[in-house]
């Protein structure tokens, strides 16, 4: 009676913990997988050996050999299955990184378990009976036996390994690994003895009591994410303090300056000061323009907004824009633009601008004599319709460090602050252009000899839309004062400080100027008077500028160009505004340049 008592009772056992596991909310991790092999095979298994030990014990002669046999082969092709899977788990808890191998291995592995069944179910088995028990012998036992055995040592060789890395949970599975050793001994010396399949029961109880529970799996994971989150606040802050440093320095000069500017009696110094203000006030600008970049990128918001555009055009813009910066040094400037370059590309234009220029900015800032030498060309193929554009900046300055050249791109990374401390800058600059130009499928490096200069190419791919030129490209924008002399513009914005600026800003036009400090008023102002221009600010409260907008266009008659303004100087919001009905868009702080675009665009250029 006692040889099926041991079997039923492994199957209770393991039923009540295949139920218990399987009702339970459980994490998706390669561990478990094994773990619910080992459980389902280990019901399978007992309740193998409870049948073929109730039909020895009862004596069901009736029951055809066979099929006793077969059963018998089924169990072995299972324990064959429980222990690799017992071999994986092990190795998957206790190397780190057996994770990324184990998509390499299983396949070898059940090749080898699918061999050694083939076996199993192909050779000899033999029933040998002792009193109420029986017992098996033969090569499909051998084979069995002999492969199990493998999986078992080279379990227990992976523990003893690697046991200074093991977490103290763990101990208790190893402990059973040496019982199930120790179990699988007993087997080969007394078969009569049926303790297989309640040693499994028992193993697997264990390992669910000390590291497969799913609630300490969960808590395992919560715990994982309290790390991560842990982690990202401390970045958090780091990225704060670093910041509010950043923005101090020039805020600090603005505020400075401002003060002397108030005392000062002298009209030269006080232009001086007023030079100062506006560079820290262009620092600022860079800076917090910076960070929201940073932001953007790290959140990976950031998005790629493709649009055709003249290369030619680009490139001698940024270059325009890059001369004043190197201001009154003995700096040469040269440009040399491959006849290659296709006439029109698609890309993200404003992100290839921004890599280019923030490139050139540092050559123009870090070079105090000698020349800069801005090159583009490309290699374009016909096939695919793309264009490689390879832009090289060579510097005759300051140069790089070897050491430093690996920081360049980090964020907030200023290389020699003794030296730099008269060059503004943010340090986020090149972490920008890295992140940009990656984000674009391109490629950015660094030559550089410490003390003789520095050539930094960036690889980035277009589209070509068309190999022609287009003609009349470039004119450079020249501002006439007079060209809109007496035309009435109202601006609309809730910030009295920002009405004061634009008029400031407007004044030499000699423009008829009216303000409106809402919508309300603004709506009012237009339907009683006429106006050739309107400058929106966006968020105003109460009634914001599209609102405004959606009620004047409502207004019958009216016909008067409207251009929104606004600090959300987020990529993609110049369609944003245009989709929403404006003629244009103005970013604040206003830039003169742009401004006397849409100025000559709306009022009729001269
Ligand atoms: P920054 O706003 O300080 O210019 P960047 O991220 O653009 O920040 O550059 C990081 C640092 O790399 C700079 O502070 C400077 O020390 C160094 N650097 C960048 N470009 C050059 C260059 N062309 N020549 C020498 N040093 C450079």
């Amino acid at each position: 009676m006692a040889g099926v008592l041991l079997p039923v009772c492994s199957v209770f056992f393991s039923l009540l913990l295949f139920i218990v596991y399987f009702t339970k909310k459980r994490i998706k991790i390669l561990e478990n997988n094994m773990y619910s092999v080992m459980v389902v095979g280990t019901v399978i298994d007992s309740i193998f050996v409870s049948i073929l030990q109730g039909i020895v014990q009862f004596e069901i002669s009736s029951f055809s050999e066979f099929i006793i046999y077969l059963i018998n082969k089924f169990d072995f092709a299972l324990l064959v299955l429980i222990c690799n899977a017992l071999l994986f788990y092990t190795m998957l808890i206790t190397i780190p990184k057996f994770k990324e191998l184990f998509k390499k291995l299983i396949i070898p592995f059940l090749v080898v378990d699918g061999i050694t069944i083939i076996l199993i179910f192909i050779s000899g088995l033999s029933l040998i009976h002792s009193g109420d028990n029986y017992s098996v012998a033969g090569l499909a036992a051998n084979v069995t036996y002999i492969l199990c055995g493998i999986y078992l040592i080279i379990t227990i060789l992976t523990v003893l390994f690697n046991i200074k890395k093991v977490d103290k949970r763990h101990i208790p599975v190893f402990s059973i690994l040496g019982i199930m050793a120790f179990l699988f001994i007993i087997y080969k010396v007394n078969p009569y003895l049926i303790v297989i399949s309640i040693s499994l029961t028992f193993v697997n109880y264990i390992m669910f009591f000390t590291i497969e529970n799913p609630d300490v799996n969960h808590i395992k994971e919560l715990n994982l994410a309290k790390d991560a989150a842990e982690k990202a606040n401390l970045a958090k802050t780091e990225f704060l303090s670093n910041m509010s440093h950043e923005i101090r320095t020039p805020l600090n000069a603005i505020v400075g300056f401002s003060e002397c500017m108030i005392d000062s009696k002298d009209l030269k110094e006080t232009k001086t000061f007023a030079k100062d203000i506006v560079d820290a006030s262009n620092n600022l600008l860079e800076i917090v323009n910076g960070i929201l970049d940073i932001s953007k990128i790290e959140a990976n918001k950031m998005e790629i907004i493709p649009k055709e555009y003249n290369p030619r055009e680009v490139f001698n813009s940024l270059s325009k824009l890059v001369k004043p910066r190197i201001g009154e040094k003995p700096v040469d400037f040269k440009m040399y633009m491959s006849p290659d370059i296709p006439g029109i590309l698609k890309g993200d234009v404003s992100k290839v601008k921004q890599i280019v220029l923030n490139i050139l900015t540092n050559a123009a800032k870090y070079t105090d004599k000698g020349e800069i030498i801005f090159n583009i060309n490309c290699i374009n193929r016909t096939d695919t319709k793309t264009c490689l554009l390879y832009i090289s900046v060579k510097d005759t300055g300051r140069g790089i460090k070897k050491d430093d050249v690996e920081k360049l791109f980090n964020k907030f990374e200023r290389l020699e602050e003794d030296r730099n401390t008269t060059t503004e800058g943010t340090g986020l600059g090149l972490a920008i252009t890295k992140s940009l130009t990656e984000m674009l499928g391109g490629r950015i490096n660094v030559f550089s000899k410490y003390g003789e200069g520095s050539t930094f190419r960036v690889y980035i791919e277009q589209e070509i839309i068309s190999m022609d030129i287009p003609e009349g490209n470039s004119e450079e924008i020249e501002i006439d004062y007079n060209a809109h002399k007496g035309k009435r513009i109202l601006i609309v914005d809730d910030s009295k400080i920002n009405l004061k600026v634009a008029q400031q800003i407007l004044k030499p036009y000699n423009l008829n100027i009216v303000t409106a400090e809402s919508g309300f008023e603004a709506l009012d102002l237009a339907q009683n008077q006429t106006f050739d221009l309107i400058l929106m600010d966006i968020m105003m409260p109460k009634m914001n500028g599209v609102e405004t907008l959606r009620r004047l266009k409502e207004m019958s008659g009216f016909d008067v160009p409207v251009v929104a303004l606004t600090a959300d100087a987020i990529e993609g919001t110049d369609e944003k505004y245009i989709n929403a009905g404006f003629n244009d868009y103005l970013s604040k702080p206003i830039d003169r340049y742009l401004l006397n675009k849409v100025l000559n665009k709306f009022l009729g250029s001269k």
